[in-house]
């Protein structure tokens, strides 16, 4: 959420900035702007929209000339999107710039102290408030100016910042956002995300809590938030500029979705090892995975969707007790844990607000928590007490889907060895699990193959305005995901029912003609689902159902069958969900909407 970029050293920085923050355009926004020193003060420019319109205003960076500056693509918290809010901020004299993602929540007793003094705010923001700040304690020093304010400023924060008479440096700093620095031979930057400066550098630091960095034309020093120097250790990244590419799909969605079977492969394949599941990185005995009494997941949107398919496949084939719980809500409902519960939290970015939030309330109370993380070296990796990496590559567009795959891979591997180390699951079952998880791969690769059948069933519902997805069980969990992928890029009304729920209210939202997506995998619950289906037939509803081959009275009570491979039951979301994804993106394409950055979300969502 929100884009920094900066950059110190011998190009012009203006087109190393728009290039840089057009690379963080997934993570969504509402305005832009970038603040350059051109030798004698510091120029700046800003506008309301796309990136486009700050290029054109530029010249695609031409009309800014000099080596050093800052830029920022905002997405609005504090004060509606418009010119004047947009980053970055200046104090009065215009010899501080400073650009922002985050929440500054004590703004309002700091900003009411600043107009006590004298200062005037022209924007809306909670932001405004540093660059005043920082006016009110430079003497000269940056450092220290920089360090005072953060001793008065609460909440989060990223921070690029200028100063016109240290025309030699640029300082960057966080807490609880997300900062990244890196060095090259001509320069140094400042990104909120790799593929920001992959282009340019591989090395990168990943800046720690109230870490403040000085970044030179040669190099950059860190420090503490007491001022003292401290030395870090550079880390290449080996994935390249290429994976953060669109490789002649369409859409990064699209590819995405077609590096599922490689996603799954190469987050299964290091962690199985002689037919059994290997996890290193848990750190736990079997004694002490036998004593796990019980499991909480913790995350938001698709994460926490892939979490409730944990539920399923944890407490069927371990059978430990598994709660699931919205980040959000778990953070603040006072959770009742007890001796034996272990925490595992799912986010792509890992650097979800939320997600963070409550893995600091579980390790407060005392609770070691998991992480299954996607961006190497992100604050979740970091504070977790074990983190197993989802091995899906940078995820660019803002609806996840590769990631979310992964994700689910991961559980199913929780789920086997929490099963052998229990005695809940033999070695020849759990043989049998990792055969059918290895087939996954291939059989995801021939669901995708089906596009174009699943692109002329979503071109008749692009007018639609309402669609409802059902499923019991996983097929339930399977049902989340699917309506929400629609609901998220298409902005086609959806809803997804647990199908015996359905009739205990929304049922009566069926018309003639309604759409109703009913996932059936589980063979347990074949007739109950069919039972659902004919109850919203007789309301008028067109059904299309997602089942295995073998449920061959699906085919009689729906309008049209997508039919997928066969595999353990478990694992069915993993190809039920193809299908589901390949109909939301080609609703939103038939739409005309903006597949890859729909409307008012964020990639990764790093406020609460
Ligand atoms: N809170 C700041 C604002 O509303 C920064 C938002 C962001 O992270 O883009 O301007």
């Amino acid at each position: 959420m929100c884009g920094i970029v900066g950059y110190i050293g011998s190009r012009q920085a203006a087109p190393v900035i728009l290039d840089g923050l057009s690379r963080l355009e997934y993570r969504g926004y509402d305005s832009a702007g970038m603040a350059v020193f051109d030798g004698q003060r510091i120029q700046m420019r800003k506008a309301v929209g796309r990136l486009k319109v700050l290029e054109n205003l530029t010249h695609g960076g031409e009309a800014m000339k000099g080596n050093m500056g800052i830029g920022h693509t905002r997405w609005a918290t504090h004060g509606a999107p418009s010119d004047a809010n947009s980053h970055p901020h200046m104090n009065a004299a215009e010899t501080i710039a400073v650009v922002h993602n985050g929440i500054i929540e004590n703004y309002i007793p700091l900003k009411k102290k600043m107009v006590s003094r004298g200062y005037t705010f022209v924007s809306e923001t909670d932001t405004e408030v540093l660059a005043h700040l920082l006016d009110y304690y430079y003497k000269g020093n940056p450092l220290e100016a920089i360090t005072k304010v953060l001793h008065r400023v609460e909440g989060s924060y990223a921070l690029g910042i200028l100063f016109a008479d240290h025309p030699d440096e640029i300082y960057a700093v966080r807490k609880d956002s997300p900062l990244i620095v890196g060095t090259s031979s001509d320069g140094c930057f400042i990104a909120s995300d790799v593929p920001a400066i992959l282009k340019y550098t591989r090395t990168v630091y990943y800046v720690e809590n109230q870490e403040v960095v000085r970044l030179g034309k040669d190099g950059m020093r860190f420090f503490s938030v007491d001022e003292e120097e401290i030395s870090k250790e550079p880390v290449t990244i080996d994935w390249d500029a290429n994976a953060a590419e669109k490789a002649g799909y369409e859409h990064f969605m699209l590819k995405e979705m077609y590096e599922q079977p490689k996603t799954i492969t190469d987050t299964i394949s290091p962690r199985i090892q002689d037919d059994t599941v290997v996890i290193d990185e848990l750190q736990m005995t079997d004694g002490e995975l036998s004593a796990v009494k019980r499991l909480h997941i913790v995350a938001c949107g698709s994460a926490y969707h892939a979490g409730v398919t944990g539920k399923y496949v944890l407490e069927g084939l371990a059978r430990i007790p598994v709660e699931v719980d919205l980040a959000s809500e778990f953070r603040y409902r006072d959770p009742l844990m007890g001796e034996g519960s272990l925490v595992i939290v799912i986010s792509q970015s890992g650097e979800t607000a939320d997600t963070l939030a409550a893995l600091r309330e579980s390790q407060a109370r005392g609770y070691k928590v998991l992480g299954i993380v996607n961006v190497v070296g992100s604050s979740i990796a970091r504070e977790a007490d074990a983190c197993m990496y989802t091995w899906a590559g940078p995820e660019i567009a803002v609806a996840t889907t590769k990631a979310y795959s992964a994700q689910l891979a991961a559980l199913y591997l929780l789920a086997i060895k929490f099963g052998l180390a229990r005695g809940t699951i033999d070695s020849d079952r759990a043989a049998g699990l990792i055969r059918d998880l290895r087939r996954l791969p291939d059989q995801i690769e021939l669901l995708l193959g089906q596009k174009e059948k699943i692109q002329r069933f979503a071109n008749r519902y692009v007018g639609a305005r309402d669609i409802f997805f059902i499923g019991r069980g996983i097929d339930y969990a399977i049902s989340l995901e699917g309506s929400l992928k629609l609901k998220e890029i298409s902005y086609v009304h959806s809803e997804a029912y647990a199908a015996g729920e359905l009739k205990h209210g929304t049922i009566s939202l069926i018309e003639d003609g309604t759409l109703v997506v009913a996932v059936s995998t589980q063979p347990k619950l074949y007739q109950k689902t069919i039972s659902n289906i004919v109850e919203v037939k007789a309301r008028g509803a067109f059904v299309m159902a997602v089942t295995n081959e073998e449920n061959k009275p699906m085919e009689k009570v729906s309008d049209y069958c997508v039919y997928l491979p066969e595999t353990n039951p478990y694992f069915a979301n993993s190809l039920a969900i193809i299908p589901l994804q390949l109909f939301g993106y080609y609703v939103a394409v038939g739409k005309g909407c903006d597949v890859d950055k729909p409307r008012n979300l964020a990639k990764s969502v790093t406020v609460e």
